[in-house]
């Protein structure tokens, strides 16, 4: 590393510990934090402080889906900047929205034609939420509010959308509108009741749901949101069957159907959108973000189904505002960001991130043979590897190992990052990568997780 870029690094670590408020801190250190700075981004990679070159495993939060350092979207921020950097979506439409809500209306499964573009992934879940119950206000329904979530899941931090986040952890020392939300269980199959089979697992959900809509009412229920695959919660992927069968409770019960796709839309499964390609489901609403520009620019939004917007367009209040927007809805660099990335998508990415896929798979399924890995899962370019103290209890490993933590310290000294979560790290790499840079990244696991191994013996 260079002397100029050393001293920069240390400038830009200072200057955060003094003043820059992170993400997600803890108390004791809030506003005082050192996390390490990432410099240059080249593809897969990412070089840091430390003048390392790191595979970005989890790109960045599941997002950087074309890669960093893209010569085409970092173009067209500056084309779109030069052309028309804002306007007030309160009066005026622009070019690149339109085409992008056409295009992406496309793409969505079903009637889901038409798109309101927010500033990322919470803003986007929140719209959701709002425009479900401000659908049923003027349906004159004004009793059906409430929002089936799960344990597990991860919708955002705005106030409604973290109210369905159903990680213990971040539930100690927040507030939230837990009583407008309705909790069920995990559909993990990892953590199933021994013995039972996954047929009976999902049913036994599936119930769940039905008991839960049969007690709380079906008049007091505005939707159901999940993520088809619970990305943050540890790459969960139900069993088969179990979206398609709450679809249709939801249809009988005249319950929105949320499919919260802010990970697995825009490429990470291989498709532009996952819920029917994937789970045979088609939402009423979807929620988008991150993978829409791979990162570069932050941007959101829903796709909504004609016959959700028809009944609002024919009801007996047509006076009546959804009142809710954002000064940045529709920004048309992000927009124009987008549709450059959707480019790349059609234009092979979406076909080599399908081709790939089980080459991943099958390299990453071999760390089970390593005592620790209790599971490795995973879809598309999306994987987790679950460690246990004991494979015959699949106890999960005992939390004051911080084996997720271990697990990525090594892996950062032999060169990939990764995401720790608690006992599980998830990996969700640029959909650019190849065979080649897949194999070094499983080297390094395997190695990461037996240095782990020895720390732990
Ligand atoms: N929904 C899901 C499924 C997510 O994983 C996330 C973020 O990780 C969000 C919503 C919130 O998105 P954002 O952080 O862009 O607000």
């Amino acid at each position: 590393m260079s002397h100029s870029a050393a001293a920069l690094y240390k400038k830009a670590t200072q200057d955060a510990k003094d003043h820059l408020i992170q993400p997600w801190p803890s108390a004791g250190s809030i506003g005082a934090e050192a996390r390490g700075v990432l410099g240059q981004g080249e593809g897969i990679y990412v070089h840091d402080d430390r003048g390392r070159k790191l595979i970005d495993g989890p790109a960045g939060m599941w997002c950087t889906n074309v890669g960093h350092r893209n010569a085409v979207l970092a173009d067209t921020l500056r084309e779109q900047a030069m052309e028309l950097s804002y306007n007030s979506p309160w009066y005026t439409s622009n070019e690149p929205s339109a085409e992008l809500a056409r295009r992406i209306g496309a793409h969505a499964p079903g009637d889901l034609n038409h798109v309101f573009f927010t500033t990322g992934g919470s803003t986007a879940v929140e719209s959701a939420l709002r425009l479900a119950q401000y659908y049923n206000n003027v349906r004159g329904l004004e009793g059906k509010k409430k929002f089936i979530c799960r344990d597990g899941g991860y919708h955002g931090s705005t106030y409604l959308s973290a109210s369905l986040n159903g990680s213990q952890r971040s539930r100690n020392w927040m507030d939230f509108a837990d009583d407008m939300m309705i909790r069920l269980s995990c559909p993990d199959p990892f953590r199933r009741p021994k013995g039972m089979s996954l047929e009976a697992f999902r049913d036994q959900l599936v119930k769940e749901f039905a008991d839960a809509v049969a007690a709380h009412g079906a008049d007091t229920i505005a939707a159901f949101i999940g993520e088809p695959i619970m990305a943050s919660g540890g790459v969960i992927v139900p069993p088969e069957g179990y979206f398609k069968a709450i679809r249709e409770i939801c249809t009988e019960n005249d319950i929105l159907f949320i499919a919260d796709e802010v990970v697995t839309a825009f490429g990470r499964l291989g498709h532009v959108f996952a819920s029917e390609a994937c789970f045979d489901v088609v939402p009423d609403i979807i929620t988008f973000a991150k993978g829409v520009t791979s990162g570069y620019f932050p941007l959101g939004g829903m796709a909504v189904s004609d016959r959700l917007l028809s009944t609002l367009r024919n009801s007996n209040h047509p006076e009546a505002m959804y009142a809710h927007g954002l000064t940045y809805s529709s920004h048309p660099i992000g927009c124009a960001v987008a549709l450059k990335n959707l480019d790349i998508l059609e234009g092979g990415l979406l076909d080599h991130t399908r081709e790939i896929t089980p080459y991943f798979h099958d390299k990453l399924k071999r760390l089970e043979e390593l005592d620790l890995v209790g599971e490795v899962r995973g879809m598309g370019l999306m994987a987790c590897i679950e460690c246990v103290a004991d494979r015959e209890s699949q106890n999960p490993i005992r939390l004051d190992t911080e084996v997720g933590v271990r697990i990525d310290r090594h892996c950062q000294e032999l060169g990939l990052l990764l995401r720790p979560l608690v006992h599980m790290c998830v990996m969700s790499p640029p959909l650019v990568i190849t065979r080649e840079q897949i194999d070094t990244m499983a080297d390094i696991l395997h190695e990461g997780i037996s240095r782990t191994m020895r720390d732990l013996r």
